[in-house]
Formats: structure tokens, sequence, C-alpha cells
């Protein structure tokens, strides 16, 4: 019998099954779906359901099972199919042979349907959209009956053979199940169960001008499937009676559905609803534009799915709404970076540096460690000359007390190379801005030490001119600038809390010539920067790199509490 695996945290679904498998509930199985409307690419919460889905099958030896919820072919497109199997590859999940959809199973719901008639559980209405509404009641009032609910069975028999043939117009008539206009639970008055939606549909084409609705659907396919574990998320604790309603009326296998809570994580919006307005209005360059919380945005961003499947297990599964800090998820990237992603040097805000005393013409090759994380990572070669850059925020002309790194008269360590002083600053005479730094280096230092024991306060980064390689940076920050970007008042929608700073490029950087031909998608930490990766918008000659996320910078820091 497979038992829970005990490194994984615990948390009540997973002992639900554990004792559904004790019992022998489903004959001992573990049957599960990830269910997916193909209507928008998928986001990180998504990624807590898959990882819930397969990760419980994966654990007790069952199965999981990809379907599209294709039920709504005014807003489904082939395009999110495809990204929707690229992201839960991508994630690490397999579905094997087991990839399915609603619309498979469009007949078989149709005879079910009919099987509700014949039972006088269904019957066709006429009312409109806006009158079904007028008679459903409200939470504290009851509904009231359809004129229509008491239909003799051969005429709702005829009735929904002509909806499929195609007699009728949209919305002219509906299919209603017949349960009870005067429950507490509003889905259980008397619900739609078949809409007529003349609309041709990604893979059944014309076939059908009827469609079921997700209630009537989902139950549906997960029974034909023969699903033990119907996880889904809390809003449908309420349909739940629903979907025990028409599995126990039809009387066919009745898999158990068990509501979680969904991921809200701060600054991030997480309905597919809303990241396709974000889409359709510009507000980000696409999908998997890197500052979306998408499962592609993250992937371009830097992300490694282990960090997001590390960051799934960590927040677990419970039953009530939380929201989860977006911290959380970074520290998950910066902890799995930080151990496979060689370090560099790449200076994003180039300040020149010319070292007086240094021979013209000589170029060294100093060694650098590629990750003192892992020594298997090895070491490497970076040249050195008499011209360097060096970051522009490593220089102040008049350092405040804190600031420990370039100044006039002061020295400082380059990393892996020498000593250096700072002996003159050249500025434009129309600006004043500093344009180019003096210094002298002491040969004695070579490696970063200095053998007279006299200490430096700061090791700062650093590229050789004349070998560094241009490149593209591109920094993000949070898309939206409240920690709930919905709560923005009155009369204005959460676009009004986008960040409009959320996108900084800076175009001429220079990075060590190392990476120079650098991969697509390859990640590195730039040190004393942050983790970054190769954009696929790079060119043979242009390297274009995301900030996945920062390090956390100490002076930075420092200034913001001094509310600089
Ligand atoms: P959205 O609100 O983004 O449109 P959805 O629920 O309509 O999401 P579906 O395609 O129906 O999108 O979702 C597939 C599965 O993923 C469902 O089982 C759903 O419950 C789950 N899911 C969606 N959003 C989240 C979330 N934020 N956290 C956890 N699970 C989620
Ligand atoms: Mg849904």
């Amino acid at each position: 019998m497979p038992e829970p695996d005990s490194a994984k945290p615990s948390h009540f679904i997973r002992n639900i099954v554990a004792e559904d498998i004790k019992a022998s509930t489903y004959g001992g199985k573990v049957h599960t779906r990830f269910p997916p409307e193909p209507n928008g690419y998928l986001h990180i919460g998504h990624a807590k359901s898959i990882c819930l889905n397969f990760g419980i099958a994966e654990e007790f030896r069952g199965l999981c099972n990809l379907r599209f919820d294709d039920t709504n072919p005014t807003k489904e497109e082939v395009e999110y199919v495809e990204s929707i199997k690229e992201d839960v590859k991508w994630l690490g999940y397999d579905w094997d042979n087991r990839q399915y959809y609603a619309s498979d199973y469009f007949e078989r719901m149709y005879e079910y349907a009919i099987e509700l008639i014949k039972q006088g559980k269904a019957y066709v209405c006429d009312l409109s959209p806006q009158e079904i509404k007028e008679y459903r009641g409200t939470l504290t009032g009851p509904g009231r009956d359809s004129p229509y609910r008491n239909r003799p069975v051969e005429e709702n028999l005829d009735l929904l053979r002509r909806m499929r043939a195609g007699e009728f117009e949209d919305g002219s008539r509906t299919l209603r199940a017949k349960i009870d206009m005067a429950s507490g639970n509003l889905n259980m008055r008397d619900p739609v169960i078949y809409r007529i939606l003349k609309s041709s549909h990604h893979r059944t084409g014309n076939t059908w001008c009827i469609y079921p609705m997700y209630d009537f659907a989902h139950c549906l396919s997960d029974s034909i499937e023969g699903i033990t574990h119907s996880i889904c998320t809390l809003e449908f604790e309420d349909h739940r009676p629903l979907y025990d309603w028409f599995l126990d009326e039809l009387g066919i296998y009745h898999p158990k559905q068990i509501e979680f809570a969904r991921l809200n994580l701060s600054f991030t919006i997480l309905s597919k609803r809303k990241l396709i307005e974000l889409v359709g209005h510009g507000y980000v360059t696409g999908w998997d534009d890197p500052r979306m919380p998408t499962i592609s945005g993250l992937r371009r961003r830097g992300y490694t799915c282990e960090s997001i499947r590390n960051f799934c297990d960590r927040i677990g599964v419970a039953k009530r709404d939380s929201m989860v800090d977006i911290a959380l998820l970074e520290y998950y990237i910066r902890e799995d970076l930080n151990k496979r992603a060689p370090r560099v040097m790449a200076v994003l805000r180039p300040l020149r540096v010319i070292i007086d005393n240094y021979p013209e013409n000589l170029e060294e090759e100093l060694d650098a460690i590629n990750n003192p994380e892992d020594p298997e990572m090895g070491t490497r070669k970076v040249p050195f000359s008499r011209v360097l850059y060096i970051e522009r925020d490593d220089f102040r002309e008049d350092p405040p007390k804190q600031f420990f790194r370039l100044a006039p008269g002061r020295e400082v360590r380059l990393r892996y190379a020498y000593f250096i002083k700072c002996v003159d600053v050249v500025k434009d005479e129309q600006t004043g801005e500093v344009i180019e730094l003096h210094c002298t280096y002491d040969p004695n230092t070579r490696g970063g030490d200095s053998p007279d024991g006299r200490r430096v306060k700061a090791t700062l980064h650093w590229v050789s001119a004349a070998q560094a390689v241009e490149a593209e940076v591109r920094l993000y920050d949070h898309l939206f600038t409240k920690q709930d970007p919905a709560d923005v008042g009155e009369g204005r929608d959460f676009k009004s809390s986008v960040n409009p700073n959320s996108l900084v490029t800076i175009k001429s950087c220079r990075v060590e010539p190392v990476l120079s031909g650098a991969a697509i998608g390859s990640r590195y930490q730039f040190e004393r920067q942050g983790y970054f990766s190769v954009d696929p918008d790079s060119r043979a000659g242009k390297l274009v790199f995301n900030r996945t996320v920062s390090l956390r910078d100490t002076w930075a820091k420092i200034e913001k509490a001094q509310g600089k």
C-alpha cells in the first residue's frame, strides 16, 4: 500500500487521500486531474493546483490527468491549449497519454441530460436569461418556479433535440435541472445545464450549438475518467451539493470533491480575466512578459521550475483564504540560483576608471571563482587592463557616512584583482557630471590581498573596458504598486494600480567577455547585484538580460531607512 512521503509537509488533503487509501474507499486507488479552462495562460496560482494534483498522484503512486475544461467556445483557443501543455511539462509533470477534453464527452453528457429529463429531473425552460435571474430569488428570499417547470417529459425531449438541431436562437431556451427553487443554496435553484450558443468550438467545430454548463460538465468528466479526488478551489464549495446531486441522480461513479484556498500573492493579480486585460491593453508586452505572474512570464524572467515547486510545497494547502508575501517566492528563486548560477561581473551603469600606473599594453588574466557555494563549478579567467569600468553607484565624490566604497583618496579592492586608490576625478565641464576616475593600483595586492595586512572596507566588481561585452539589462519591479492591486477605491479598477516603474531598461551595460554567446535562458549571478537570465530577445552581438531577482542590497536598505 502506498504510504505518505514523510518528507512532504502534511496537509488536510493528503490526510484525506491517505485515509481513503487505508479504508480502500476507491479500491485503494488515487486518480486526480488538473482541469484548466483554455482561456488564458497558466499563472503561479495554477502552479499551486498543478503541484497539488500531480504531487498527490505521484506521492501515492496514482495518476493525474490533464483535462481541458473547454465548455465555453467563445473564450477558448488552441494557443492556450498549447501553452498550458508546455507549462505543465516545464513544471516537471507528465500526464502520459491521459490528455482529455471535456468536449470529448459532449455526446455522453447529452445522453446524461436525456436521462435526467426521462427521470423528470430536467426541463427545457423558455425564460430569458434576465427572467431566469429574476425568478432565481435572493440570498434571503426563495425563488419562483419557472412556468415551464412542469413540461411533460416528451415535450422536453423534443425541445432538447430541436435545441441541438439548431432550431432556436441563442438565449431563447435552456435546459435546467429540476431541483428546488426554495433551496438555501442558490446553485440548487434549478441551475441551467445547457445553453444555446451558435459558436464554433476549437475542437468540435460546428458539431454543437448547445454547450453544457461548467457544473454539469465537470462532475461528469470526473466521473467518466474515474477520478477519485476532485480537488478544486474554495469558490466551488457551494457548488459541491450540485456536483453530488448530478452524480447521485444519474447513479453513476461518484468522485469526492475537496476544496482548498486558492493562492493569493501580494502585489500580484491572479485572475486570467484580468491578466488578459493587461495583455490586451498593452500594459505588458504579452503573456510571457517577465513581469507577469504567468508560468511563461516567470520562466522568461529566469525562474526555475524547482524554485516554483519548492515555493508551492512551502505555502502548503489550507482551507482558509490568505495572502502570501511575494518575497517568499523571491526567496525560493534566490535560494535555488545561489547554488546553481555561475557568478560573473557585470557593470550596469559604467564609470570609466584609468589605472595611471598600470602598463599601457599589458593585459593580465586573473583567476575568478565561478561559485563559492559549489567548488565543482571551477574557476575562469577574467581579463584585467589599464582601463576598466566600475559601477557609477560605487563612487561618491562626497561620500556620506557609512558609504565605504570608492571616493577621492580612498582605497578599495577590485574583486579578484588589486587594491586601487582614487587619485583624480574628471568631470564634464558643462554638467559637472563625473565622467572618469584616475586611480593607482598596488601591484603587491594581486588576487585581492595586501602582504602588509592593510585593510580596505569595500570590494567592487568591475570589467576591463577593452574586452567587455556590451549588453542591455532589464530591471523589473512589482507590476503593481499596491499589496492588494484590487484595493483601489470607488470607480477605479485594478489597472490604476499598475506600477509605472515596473520596467527600467539600461542599454549600455558592460559584462565579462565570458558571457558573449551565452545561451538564451541561461542564468547568472551578477556579483553584488542579483540574478539575471538571458532573454530570448538576445541576438548575436546584442545580449539582453532580465533581472530575475535582486540580491539584498545593504546600502539601498540604509538609504531607504534614511528616507532618501
Ligand atoms: P482564473 O481565476 O485565473 O481565471 P480559474 O479558476 O478560472 O482561474 P481554471 O482554468 O478553471 O482557471 O483553473 C484550473 C484549476 O486551477 C482549477 O482547479 C482552479 O481551481 C485552479 N486555480 C486557479 N487559480 C488558482 C489559484 N490562484 N490558486 C490555486 N489554484 C487555482
Ligand atoms: Mg475556473
